[in-house]
């Protein structure tokens, strides 16, 4: 009896020894001291001792199983610290490596300079609305006073998406909309993109983004579209902007102008920005038409208002002395950072 507890013994230190997980001293322990295992065996086997030998044979069963219990806790433990370290010294984290760079996410430099024109239009009273890209030809050509045989309402230069439908070539859709839903005085400015049916080259795009801006009441005047529209330039460069107004024709107004304003890089002396004229062409504007006012319900015997738009692709070009248009849409990293 006590050589096979001695060999029990021994099989279970060299096993101990080999075991080099937590799992696999888990598994010996349940094969030592589980149901079946060899020690539950011996007890069994205790009955057929003498009863002179049985309590020296129990005790030596008992140290035994005692020390299978205790060697697996303490290999166990060990183990578990030991591979605890492992995956620790895995994760370590080295603080004085140089950082990964992540690039800053910012707006769009057409979403900058919208934002700019808005806020300045804001505090000087407009409020902000939307049209739809996708339009009627009634809001975007019949209601604006286009003849039915005007150049604009050809295919070559409007993407028709059905005979009654198009992509809006001017956020200028937006008014008699807005005339037969609110009552005067309206003052707002209305963003958005503009669609042509054009070839894509430095100077124009498919698409470009416009801000729309109209005011209508009684008793507004020419004189108050002036001074609108020079406070305008004046707050959105931050310094006092000369401007030169040209007459100009839109059927969507009477009288039309296009305005002017001075180069700011030579300062009206010429040069390559402006081709030498001094002046850079910003925005075209005018008295809204009477029957523009009729499509939206406006009595124009009593009502007279001013409209305009602004191409926002151009001045974002003007500001930052910017080549191309294409450049807008391309996103090119190094152009858009510089934003
Ligand atoms: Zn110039």
């Amino acid at each position: 009896m006590d050589k096979s507890i001695e060999k029990i013994r021994e099989e279970f230190i060299s096993e101990l020894n080999s075991a080099s997980t937590s799992t696999q001293i888990e598994q010996l322990k349940i094969k030592f001291l589980g149901k079946k295992g060899p020690i539950v065996a011996l007890m069994r086997s205790l009955k057929d001792c003498s009863k002179e030998e049985r309590p020296k044979v129990g005790q030596l069963i008992n140290s035994l199983k005692e020390e299978v219990a205790t060697s697996c806790h303490k290999g166990f433990e060990d183990l578990l610290l030991r591979e605890e370290k492992v995956k620790l010294e895995s994760q370590k984290i080295d603080v004085t490596m140089p950082g990964k760079k992540s690039n800053k996410g910012r707006s769009h430099p057409i979403r900058q300079i919208l934002n700019h024109i808005l806020s300045i239009f804001k505090e000087m009273g407009f409020s902000i609305q939307y049209s739809p890209n996708i339009d009627s030809e009634h809001y975007n050509f019949e209601s604006l006073n286009f003849e039915d045989d005007h150049p604009a309402r050809d295919m070559q230069d409007t993407f028709y998406l059905s005979k009654e439908m198009l992509l809006r070539t001017h956020t200028s859709n937006i008014q008699a909309r807005l005339m037969q839903k609110e009552k005067p005085p309206i003052r707002v400015v209305c963003p958005g993109k503009a669609f042509r049916n054009e070839n894509i080259s430095a100077r124009s795009h498919v698409f470009f983004h416009q801000v729309e801006g109209f005011y209508i009441d009684e008793n507004v005047t020419f004189a108050d579209l002036i001074s609108t529209l020079n406070s305008f330039f004046n707050k959105f460069f931050g310094q006092k902007i000369k401007m030169r107004f040209r007459s100009s024709y839109f059927p969507f107004v009477e009288p039309g102008l296009e305005a002017d304003i001075e180069c700011l890089v030579c300062s009206t002396k010429g040069c390559a920005i402006c081709k030498n004229t001094g002046w850079l062409e910003v925005v075209g504007a005018g008295m809204i038409h009477p029957n523009v006012l009729k499509a939206g319900r406006v009595d124009p015997e009593k009502y007279t208002g001013y409209a305009w738009g602004l191409g926002v692709e151009r001045l974002q070009m003007l500001l930052n002395n910017i080549p191309d248009i294409r450049m807008f849409t391309e996103n090119d990293e190094r152009f858009l950072s510089q934003f």
